[in-house]
């Protein structure tokens, strides 16, 4: 294996990259890379949420199972995300219940929905210390078009049992610590949590129930024989009866049409300083954490140390964000600058994969070879939830059973113009934001 190719993954340093969330996180297990070929009845590429929480699982029931990352536990968008656990799809229910009519797309709602408590349960079993706080998600409207979506789907999932609320004028103002939006939901599910800390502390419990995990071993090649997988990592191989990828937006090769069944979208993150207690005790008050609905997404909460952080607000297919942070900025001084001085400290950005349809995808291209692609950047309750399907799958449920319906691995369209297509989609997105 060339050091060329062990050096990057879409192009990106294979270290941990500087942010808020590597400066605060706990500390990660001490890992080695695979030294020595070993076999066992699972081979995890990837550990991010998605590879980390099928491990457990798999290891609870009783299998062997071996996480290979070719960085280190985290280093995917599970340690640099905005830590907002959110509940539900990228796509509303009822789009889901018309997508896949019937039992399916009921499935598929519910999955979504329960998916927060996976996390807040999977914390609190074995006390993973990652700053988790089930507070709750709002929602505010920030265009006039924005007002429907909220009272939709406030509604929708009333509908299906969850106390949502409507919020509005001064309730909402003092809730958010800002007067910008005069309407939003309030989502009881929703929470947030130290996203580093969290992925460190899944490959934690991982390793106390036997997991091994190496790392930096970056997977080069995956083939079956004799109804046995076999990943070679360049220094050694991992023999297995399943194979699970679970690598997300950072897929590669190692898969035949797997990268090119979504676009890598990169989005960034900031923080201020550690804020002065008088703007914390005004921004977000009650522990909530927010995410509005512009069409470039911008989300904003305050970190365990009491920093703002906001992200989203723009997109690219490339590795720079340096044009996305003025706007995180600007967004940050509209929301909270009449409180005071807002001084920025990190900045840092990674890729989610999106799909064609908004949704999750699983993959079974071959047999006993399983994948899951696609969180559409609602990756922490969807990922630790498909982990345990697809830990629940190896350990012999049906595909039937699935939640997210198994599929072929499509295509997107012109995918090797991905990166006009994410500028014009982000241009056109921002224009609307404005005109709205
Ligand atoms: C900036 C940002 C903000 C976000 N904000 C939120 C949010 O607030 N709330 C939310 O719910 N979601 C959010 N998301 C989405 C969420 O972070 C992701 O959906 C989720 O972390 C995906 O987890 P994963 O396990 O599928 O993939 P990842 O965490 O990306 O992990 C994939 C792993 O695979 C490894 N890998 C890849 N190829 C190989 C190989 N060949 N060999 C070995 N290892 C390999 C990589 O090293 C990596 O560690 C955000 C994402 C980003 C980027």
């Amino acid at each position: 294996m060339s050091s060329r190719r062990q050096a990057s993954l879409l192009g990106e340093s294979l270290r941990m990259p500087s942010s808020l969330w590597s400066a605060t996180a706990i500390a990660g297990p001490t890992l080695k890379p695979l030294e020595r070929s070993e076999t066992a009845d699972v081979i995890i590429v990837g550990a991010g949420y998605t590879g980390l929480s099928a491990a457990i699982h798999l290891a609870e029931a009783g299998l062997s199972c071996v996480v290979l990352d070719a960085a280190e536990p985290g280093w995917g968008a599970s340690g640099r995300n905005n830590g907002q656990v959110i509940a539900g799809l990228k796509q509303d229910p009822e789009v889901i219940e018309r997508l896949y009519p019937g039992e399916q797309g009921r499935k598929l709602v519910q999955f979504g929905s329960e998916a927060p408590t996976q996390v807040w349960e999977l914390i609190k079993r074995h006390g993973i210390d990652c700053a988790a706080n089930h507070r709750g998600w709002i929602q505010p409207a920030f265009t006039r078009t924005g007002f429907a979506t909220v009272k939709a789907r406030c509604e929708a999932w009333r509908q299906r049992g969850i106390h949502t609320r409507m919020l509005e004028g001064n309730e909402l103002h003092i809730l958010l610590g800002t007067n910008q939006y005069s309407l939003g939901w309030l989502d009881p599910r929703g929470g947030s949590v130290q996203p580093l800390s969290y992925a460190r502390g899944l490959a934690q419990v991982a390793i106390n129930l036997g997991v091994k995990i190496y790392a930096p071993s970056k997977v080069e090649s995956l083939r079956s024989k004799d109804d046995q997988w076999i990943a070679e990592t360049g220094q050694a191989r991992v023999t297995g009866k399943h194979v699970l990828v679970a690598t997300g937006a950072y897929a590669e090769r190692l898969v035949p049409k797997l990268r090119t069944s979504f676009v890598p979208v990169r989005t960034a993150q900031v923080a201020t300083r550690p804020l002065p207690d008088a703007m914390r005790k005004v921004i977000l008050p009650k522990g909530h954490v927010s995410s509005d609905t512009r069409q470039l997404l911008t989300s904003f909460r305050l970190s365990p140390d009491g920093r703002l952080v906001m992200g989203g607000s723009g997109a690219t297919a490339g590795l720079d964000h340096s044009a996305i942070v003025p706007y995180l900025h600007k967004a940050g001084e509209e929301l909270f600058g009449h409180l005071g001085r807002l001084e920025w400290d990190f900045q840092w950005s990674g890729y989610f994969a999106v799909t064609t349809d908004h949704l999750p995808h699983v993959h079974e291209p071959e047999r006993n070879l399983h994948i899951s692609v696609g969180c559409n950047g609602r990756g922490i309750a969807v990922s630790t939830s498909l982990g345990i399907q697809l830990a629940k799958r190896i350990l012999g449920m049906a595909a039937a059973e699935l939640p997210v319906p198994v599929s072929s691995i499509g295509t997107v369209k012109f995918h090797v113009f991905r990166g006009l297509g994410v500028k014009a989609a982000t241009v056109c997105k921002r224009l609307q934001d404005y005109l709205g």
